[in-house]
């Protein structure tokens, strides 16, 4: 057996010393050809190895560069260096991997997050992305112990699809045919997809809220939690062509219901990050706070992000209506002085990202729940409310706001009512044919239900205080771009 090993984390979390160890892991730096500090990926403090002077033969000295991979065997000693308790003197160390340090692409310094961006394959060996993906590791399984704690089955809804209905975004093609121009044509000239792969038209999901929906008038409560696709050509900070979406549908919710169990399940998640995360969320507390400093005073966010998170977890959401916010919005002085790209004057329009962040950055100062917008804006499947003012219909939708991110949560209770979901079907030319398995859902058994979606890079990015939603997705996909 070759892998009798301590993490570093044990190691450095026991009182104890005095006691033989064996530690792998790679070389972050090397100093005065004694000291290395190693790293292993469990924690982000490294253990520090001594290779006491004359004890080591120079060749294998001078194979210790940065991101070789090293095995130390030793004793665990008190250190008398600062910042840790105990350090490993070697006996041993055997070279399992060497490290080219001329072309090794890491150095020991601050790099970018853009030149790391890449060098994705290797920024996993960088404190900020040990952090931030140990980060993302930890609330991904705070999302899965959450539901099934509440009993919720964890649903796999496919990844394939012939739906087009949704329009949650722009999709990505999936075909077998070739492009090359030979595919088979119908008279009109348009691709005869009865020729493809599943005999029609496919596409990457976009949501499987659809799915989940015929598996919630089944199990009652249903979670989804897997990868959607997007190809939409927007290059911001918030947008991904591929993201991992968590999306619950409850059979016999409400939309405050809806809106209860949303709040909840964000406080919880963040809650076990703080809990199990603590050193890593520090590091990238005072990651923050250091890109803050070079951020003009005005702009500087006023809570640092443990305070941030704390205040999250220990606050209502602020609910309220899209007409109140609008009623808000047009009276602000920031639309007055008309400060706003888009400025604010009819009841109706969409909401754009700097008006969210108007509410909940500048005016709440909290995440914020909107409910029910207009039904022009929203989707098919969203409930219509009752007693509306003339021609001010609305739906039973709700947001979710997030400071610094925007939209997290978009949610709604679902219509329920065959003859009102096929009206709106209809008003929005949606083929009723193709999503007869859906319907089939209001003709047997149908029943009040409501569900959202959370866009899980930007959860983790609100916990991480990351600004770009490209650095807390492993290998980001986005318009130009689908290297490693
Ligand atoms: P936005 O207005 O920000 O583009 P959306 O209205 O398209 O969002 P929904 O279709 O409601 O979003 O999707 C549910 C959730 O998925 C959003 O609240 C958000 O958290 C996340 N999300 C949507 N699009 C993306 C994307 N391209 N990349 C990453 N996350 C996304
Ligand atoms: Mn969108």
């Amino acid at each position: 057996m070759f892998n009798k090993r301590i993490t570093i984390k044990d190691l450095l979390a026991s009182e104890q010393t005095n006691y033989q160890a064996t530690v792998m892991g790679w070389v972050r730096t090397f100093r005065n050809n004694q000291f290395i500090a190693l790293n292993d990926g469990s924690t982000n403090n490294n253990i520090q190895v001594v290779a006491e002077l004359g004890k080591f033969d120079d060749n294998l000295l001078k194979r210790l560069t940065t991101g070789a991979c090293i095995k130390a065997t030793g004793e665990v000693i008190p250190s008398l260096g600062k910042g840790q308790k105990v350090e490993l003197k070697a006996d041993a160390i055997e070279i399992l991997g060497d490290s080219d340090a001329e072309k090794f692409p890491l150095q020991p310094k601050k790099h970018s997050l853009e030149f790391l961006r890449e060098v994705a394959h290797l920024r996993f060996r960088t404190n900020t992305f040990g952090a931030v993906f140990r980060v993302r590791h930890s609330l991904a399984f705070a999302i899965h112990k959450f539901f099934n704690d509440k009993g919720f089955v964890y649903l796999h809804t496919p990844i394939i699809t012939a739906s087009d209905a949704e329009g949650a975004g722009e999709m990505f093609r999936v075909t077998t045919l070739p492009v090359d121009g030979t595919a088979p044509k119908n008279d009109d000239g348009s691709i005869n997809f009865k020729e493809d792969f599943f005999g029609r038209s496919t596409n990457l999901t976009v949501s499987g809220q659809l799915e989940g929906e015929l598996a919630a008038m089944a199990f009652s409560n249903i979670y989804t939690f897997g990868p959607t696709f997007r190809a939409e050509n927007s290059n911001t900070t918030r947008h991904l062509a591929e993201f991992w979406m968590i999306e619950p549908e409850v059979a016999f919710n409400d939309l405050e219901d809806n809106m209860n169990l949303a709040e909840e399940f964000i406080k919880y998640v963040i809650r076990h990050a703080m809990e199990n995360n603590k050193e890593d969320l520090e590091f990238l507390a005072q990651r923050l706070e250091e890109e803050e400093k070079q951020k003009p005073q005005a702009e500087r966010s006023e809570l640092g992000l443990i305070d941030k998170l704390n205040f999250v977890v220990n606050n209502e959401f602020q609910r309220l209506t899209y007409t109140e916010a609008i009623d808000i919005l047009r009276e602000s002085n920031h639309n007055k002085k008309k400060k706003f790209q888009y400025l604010v004057d009819k009841w109706g329009v969409d909401l754009q990202s700097e008006h969210e962040r108007y509410l909940v950055e500048k005016h709440f100062k909290k995440p914020v729940i909107l409910t029910d917008y207009p039904a022009e804006i929203k989707a098919f499947y969203m409930r219509l409310n009752e007693n509306c003012e003339p021609g001010r219909q609305t739906v039973a939708a709700m947001d979710i706001l997030a400071p610094g991110i925007g939209e997290i949560v978009g949610g709604s209770q679902r219509e329920e009512r065959m003859e009102r979901l096929l009206k709106r079907m209809e008003e929005m030319h949606i083929p009723a044919e193709e999503l007869w398995w859906y319907l089939d859902t209001r003709r047997f058994g149908s029943c009040p239900h409501a569900g959202f979606g959370l866009g899980f890079e930007r959860l983790v990015q609100f916990v991480t205080g990351m600004g770009n939603i490209r650095d807390v997705i492993p290998f980001p996909r986005y318009p130009k771009s689908a290297e490693f």
